[in-house]
C-alpha cells in the first residue's frame, strides 16, 4: 500500500530488528537467562511496589539505582547512566555523539543493533571484517580507524553472535588508535574472564573516551524489566542525560535494578551453572561433528556441516526447540546460534539436533 506520507529518505527499505517470537517448549534464540531471579528479590520488589508514589514521575536521575551500581562497580555515581535496556543506552550514545556527518565503526560479524541504531540516527557506518576465527584482526582495525576517523568505535565483548571476549590488551590497542569514543558492549560481560571496566576505572590514557555498556537482561535474569547502563567518564553520562527523554526510566524498573544488586551471589551462581552448561554443549556439538567457535558468553555459534543450517533450524523447530538462524547474517554462512538453557533444555536441544543431523526428525 502506498504511504500517505513518505518516510525519511535514509530510512526507506530499513526494517525493524526483530527475532521471531514463536511459542515453543524450548526457547534458546534470544540469549535470555533460562533461570528466574531469586524469590527473595521478587518479595522485596513486591514490597517496594507499595512504597512507590505512582502518581508522581520517577526520579529522573535514578539516584538510588546509580549509587547502587557505582558501589557494585567501584566507581562514582556520576560515571553511571541508566536506561531502558542497553539498546536505549546505545541509542543515547549515538544521539549524543553520532548523527549526520559523523561516523561509527563496527567489526562484522557483530551485534546487528550497532549498525541499525547508527543508521536510525543518520550516523555513517564503516565496517571491517573480523579474522576467519572471528577474532578482531588488528590490521583491519587500524586501517578502518585511520581511514574513517570514527567518532564512535563499537566493540562487543563477548561478541554476539560469535562468542569471544576481547582481552584488555586488544581493547587498549583500539583505544590508542581510535580518535573518538570506544564503546565496549558487555551485555554478556559477567560470563567472560575479562572486562573493560578495569580500564575505565584505571583512569589511564584514553580512559575518558572508553564506555562500557551492560544490561540486566542476561546474567541478572531480568530481560522483562528493560534495564541497561553504561560506565564512563562523567561528561559521557551528562551527554546521554541531555539527549534522553525526560523521566525515561520508570520507578518500578529503577527499584527492580537496585534490589537485584542485593543478590550478587545468586547471580554469580547462575552464571557459573550456565558457563558449565556452555562447556557441555560445546563438547557435545564437537562430538556430533558440528563446527563451533569458543564462547565466553551464554550462547554458542555453530555450523552443522553436511546439512543446510536453515533445514536444521526447521527440524529443531519441529521438535519445539527454537534457536537463532544466523545463516543470512554477514559472514555467518550456514551458522546457527544456540542460547545456553537449563540442563534439561540443553538435553532437548542436543537430542533434537542429533535427530536432525541423522535425518530422523519426526
Ligand atoms: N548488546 C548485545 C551484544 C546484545 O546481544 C543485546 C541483546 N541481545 C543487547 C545489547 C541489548 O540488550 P538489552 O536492550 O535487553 O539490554
Amino acid at each position: 500500500m502506498a504511504r500517505a506520507v513518505p518516510l525519511r529518505d535514509d530510512l526507506v527499505g530499513l526494517t525493524g530488528y526483530h527475532s521471531p517470537q514463536v511459542d515453543v517448549e524450548v526457547r534458546l534464540n534470544t540469549n535470555e537467562s533460562p533461570l528466574p531471579p531469586p524469590r527473595e528479590w521478587l518479595a522485596e520488589l513486591t514490597d517496594e511496589l507499595g512504597r512507590i508514589a505512582f502518581n508522581r514521575y520517577p526520579d529522573r536521575e535514578a539516584t538510588a539505582l546509580r549509587a547502587a551500581l557505582a558501589e557494585f562497580h567501584g566507581c562514582g555515581p556520576s560515571q553511571v547512566f541508566c536506561a531502558n535496556g542497553s539498546n536505549e543506552v546505545l541509542q543515547c550514545l549515538l544521539l549524543a555523539y553520532g548523527g549526520a556527518g559523523r561516523t561509527a565503526a563496527i567489526f562484522e560479524p557483530t551485534y546487528a543493533l550497532h549498525r541499525h541504531i547508527a543508521s536510525l540516527t543518520a550516523t555513517t557506518v564503516v565496517s571491517g571484517w573480523r579474522a576467519p576465527d572471528h577474532r578482531l584482526d588488528l590490521d583491519v582495525v587500524d586501517e578502518v580507524l585511520a581511514t574513517a576517523r570514527p567518532t564512535i568505535t563499537f566493540l562487543c565483548s563477548p561478541n554476539n553472535p560469535t562468542g569471544r571476549a576481547e582481552p584488555p590488551d586488544v581493547v587498549s590497542h583500539v583505544l590508542e588508535r581510535a580518535p573518538g569514543l570506544v564503546v565496549v558492549d558487555e551485555a554478556y560481560g559477567q560470563f567472560a574472564p575479562y572486562s573493560a571496566l578495569d580500564l575505565v576505572r584505571g583512569g589511564g590514557p584514553g580512559s575518558d573516551r572508553l564506555v562500557v555498556v551492560r544490561t540486566f537482561s542476561k546474567t541478572w535474569s531480568m530481560a522483562a524489566c528493560r534495564l541497561g547502563y553504561l560506565v564512563a567518564a562523567p561528561d559521557v553520562v551528562d551527554a546521554c542525560g541531555a539527549v534522553v527523554l525526560p523521566y525515561h526510566l520508570d520507578a518500578v524498573t529503577q527499584a527492580a535494578g537496585r534490589l537485584a544488586l542485593r543478590h550478587v551471589d545468586a547471580m554469580e551462581a547462575r552464571v557459573a551453572t550456565l558457563n558449565e552448561e556452555r562447556g557441555r554443549i560445546t563438547a557435545a556439538l564437537g562430538g556430533l561433528g558440528v563446527q563451533t567457535w569458543p564462547s565466553d558468553a551464554n550462547f554458542v555459534l555453530f555450523r552443522p556441516l553436511g546439512r543446510a543450517a536453515t533445514e536444521v533450524w526447521h527440524d529443531l523447530l519441529a521438535s519445539s526447540v527454537l534457536v537463532r538462524d544466523c545463516s543470512t547474517w554477514p559472514g555467518l554462512d550456514e551458522c546457527l546460534r544456540v542460547t545456553v538453557g537449563t540442563p534439561p533444555e540443553n538435553d532437548r536441544f542436543l537430542a533434537a539436533l542429533t535427530s536432525s543431523l541423522e535425518g530422523t526428525t519426526p
